[in-house]
């Protein structure tokens, strides 16, 4: 099951690049697999099937599944983080994806100082303004970016957006060349120390739209493992 469902991911992935327009087709796209709710046998079986990327979004769940892995892939944090388990973070994850505030990026700063890594992240932003989600909104971007680039223990590597679930998914479409845009804008700073690579955007019901529209990274669940459990 998982094995065939990934093939038809990846299929969609090459499929969705070759339409790209603003984009260029030849760049490639990173599948995260999400494994979240789902159990340590599912991760196994992915990676077997060459799945390279996980991606999880809470601490406790992910500490507990990755200990029990044996063959490991790269490690995503998604989800929200509270500043209290940065500490955790640094020391689990290779790219966390979901710095929404300073103040966070400030914590993880000091966090993978202590332990002497350079932490990958990616900021997020709220480009919808919906008020469930988290992410800094455009207006914030640009002076958030700057304080991330000034800090010695991460490394700013692109930016990641959730977007609206909207009834019909081609509405997204606009937002998401918005984001192609602002991280194209991105791409261009003198930045200091930042290596802006990444645009983390689209899920299992829109990822096909989010890679045509430019996304290098997309988070997909559902598509490889099915329905969650909760
Ligand atoms: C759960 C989750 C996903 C994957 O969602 P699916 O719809 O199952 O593909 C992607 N990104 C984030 C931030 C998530 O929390």
């Amino acid at each position: 099951m998982i094995e065939e469902n990934l093939r038809v991911v990846l299929r969609s992935i090459e499929e969705s690049r070759a339409k790209r327009k603003l984009a260029d087709p030849k760049e490639p796209v990173r599948l995260v697999a999400v494994t979240k709710n789902h159990e340590v046998h599912e991760m196994r079986e992915a990676i077997a099937c060459g799945v390279t990327d996980i991606g999880e979004n809470r601490i406790q769940e992910a500490r507990e599944k990755f200990a029990a892995l044996e063959r490991d892939a790269v490690r995503h944090l998604i989800g929200h983080l509270q500043k209290n388990k940065a500490k955790y973070a640094v020391s689990l994850f290779d790219l966390i994806h979901s710095v929404d505030t300073t103040e966070l990026a400030q914590v993880l700063d000091k966090e993978a100082a202590k332990i002497g890594k350079v932490q990958d992240v990616l900021v997020q932003v709220n480009l919808a303004r919906e008020a469930t989600k988290s992410g800094v909104y455009e207006e914030e971007l640009q002076p958030m970016l700057e304080a991330v680039d000034n800090l010695l223990h991460l490394r700013l590597c692109g930016l990641m957006c959730i977007a609206p679930n909207y009834e019909n998914v081609e509405d997204v479409r606009p937002l998401f060349r918005r984001m192609y845009e602002i991280f194209q804008r991105t791409k261009e700073f003198p930045w200091k120390t930042a290596n802006i690579i990444y645009l983390s955007m689209g899920m299992t019901h829109d990822y096909r739209i989010a890679v045509e529209e430019g996304a290098n990274i997309v988070r997909v669940g559902t598509a490889i493992f099915g329905p969650r459990q909760y």
